[in-house]
């Protein structure tokens, strides 16, 4: 199972820098949390849940963590 952290753009666009990451399941354009994704959005590696310094959707992590509790099987 694949997923890609999505980023998310406040008002001021993708120049204003990144407002909240969401997750995504590889292939679809919606997130986890029910979200539109831009499909120019930056896209992130999986394992980098948590670790930005912008915000990650609460509700995307929760479903995300339910999916795929073992994040190195994304590597396999
Ligand atoms: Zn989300």
């Amino acid at each position: 199972m694949l997923h890609q952290m999505r980023a998310e753009y406040g008002s001021g666009g993708p120049s204003a820098g990144v407002k909240i990451w969401h997750m995504v399941r590889e292939g679809e354009q919606t997130a986890m949390c029910g979200r539109e994704i831009d499909p120019g959005a930056a896209a992130k590696e999986p394992t980098d849940w948590g670790s930005t310094a912008e915000l990650c959707c609460h509700t995307c992590g929760a479903v995300f963590l339910r999916e795929a509790p073992y994040l190195p099987a994304e590597h396999q």
